[in-house]
């Protein structure tokens, strides 16, 4: 019989989009003229820059005719997009050689491939709560060992981020090997300043560790935060960095990312660059060229400026939420250098009883911090991904239900 992956069996089972999906379908069906506003959503809604949409009308139309047809693009040698990749670095003070920009389909794949490059044996750090990709990979990879009665994997160390520290890691007190970090954060929305990133770099430095920072959201950083973790001094000889055009200019449904991998990075004497060169060269062929030249689009002027238009929305509705929770007496973090809104659950209440609660009372989703790994547990997130529209109304809606327990409960 044939074996398969036994670590397969060990994931639990992603039952979090499922079981919102479920619990707002009944509550619709019971419900049919309730009109309820997802802002549990981690996707983008507004339509792509229309720079993007002109360069890749064009990029379809080469591929129409023998003269300009293009191929596999990792075999016809175009960098173009990396050019420009590497010229918005530079903006930041960042020196990238060309090679050392790796385009993909997306950060997710990168984020869970990378680890095809690290032995087993790696103690793997993540963040609580987090994006669970980080989590899930190490787990197919055997990386992560068995659960524990607190939910979570004994090989894996968990780096808590709490109400007391902000929401951000600490520097782990035992042997971490490679260490994922997220800023701007999913789900907390907190983003870390130079001095925090410099400890990391530091740390990592000194311990031979390597960080694996996702940068899928530095396109909402408008405070003076760092965007890359290569604005760090020391970062190319410890830290791998993945962006995406996912969420920067509405890329989730084209598909097209980007990793860092630095030639001066080395566990002894390998380069991880070449290992992650090799991996790609024999497992990706390449993002196709109609994306490459939208992707490419994002970074001229009108482009840039669109896609600041259509961040800026989303932040005024991430600040909007925020701004209006926060009058209703609610704890939040993020909603700032983010689209994520990260609250405290009111009066004890478990994520999923406020989960229930807002459907209930005022048709409203959100995603439950539970569903982001155990130290979520009591928190609950929203995002700033819908209408302006719609999200004034659910803020109304939440400050209303809200008041009404403020001025004499029904919560009980
Ligand atoms: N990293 C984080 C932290 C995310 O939240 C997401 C998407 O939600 C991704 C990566 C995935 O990005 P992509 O669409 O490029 O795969």
């Amino acid at each position: 019989m044939v074996q398969v992956n036994a670590n397969f069996a060990k994931l639990q089972s992603s039952y979090l989009f499922s079981t919102i999906g479920k619990k707002v379908r009944e509550y619709q069906t019971a419900h049919p003229r309730a009109e309820i506003i997802r802002l549990g959503i981690g996707d983008v809604t507004r339509p792509l820059p229309a720079e993007a949409i002109a360069a890749m009308h064009a990029a379809v139309d080469e591929m129409a005719h023998a003269e300009t047809f293009k191929g596999y693009p990792t075999d016809i040698g175009i960098t173009f997009l990396e050019e420009a990749i590497r010229a918005d670095y530079a903006l930041r003070g960042v020196a990238l050689e060309l090679d050392e920009i790796f385009l993909s389909d997306g950060a997710k794949s990168d984020c869970g491939n990378i680890g095809d490059i690290f032995g087993t044996e790696n103690i793997v750090a993540v963040c609580d709560p987090i994006y669970p990709v980080y989590v899930d990979t190490n787990v197919m990879a055997g990386r992560a060992g068995n659960p524990d009665a607190g939910g979570h994997w004994n090989r894996l160390v968990y780096l808590d981020c709490t109400a007391e520290t902000g929401f951000l890691p600490q520097l782990p007190g035992d042997r971490a090997d490679l260490v994922y970090l997220c800023s701007p954060n999913n789900p907390t929305g907190t983003a870390m300043n130079r001095a925090q990133l410099q400890a990391w770099v530091d740390w990592a430095n000194e311990n031979a560790s390597i960080l694996l920072y996702d940068g899928a959201y530095e396109a909402y950083i408008t405070e003076d935060l760092p965007r890359s973790i290569y604005e760090i001094p020391g970062a190319e000889t410890c830290a791998i960095e993945f962006r995406s055009f996912s969420k920067t200019a509405g890329f989730t449904g084209v598909r097209c990312a980007y990793t860092i991998v630095p030639k001066a990075l080395k566990s002894g004497d390998t380069s991880i660059h070449a290992l992650w060169g090799r991996r790609q060269a024999t497992k990706f062929n390449g993002v196709s060229y109609i994306t490459q030249r939208g992707a490419e689009a994002t970074f001229t002027a009108k482009g840039r400026a669109q896609v600041r238009e259509t961040i800026a929305y989303y932040l005024q509705n991430a600040g909007a939420i925020k701004a209006g929770l926060e009058s209703a007496g609610f704890s939040t973090w993020g909603g700032v250098n983010s689209p994520y809104v990260w609250l405290k659950a009111p009066d004890g209440m478990t994520s999923w009883e406020l989960f229930d609660l807002l459907l209930n009372e005022a048709q409203v989703v959100g995603t439950p911090g539970a569903g982001f790994g155990p130290a979520g547990e009591g928190y609950f997130r929203l995002t700033g991904f819908g209408t302006a529209e719609k999200t004034r109304q659910a803020v109304e809606r939440i400050q209303t239900r809200f008041a009404k327990f403020e001025a004499g409960g029904v919560l009980g």
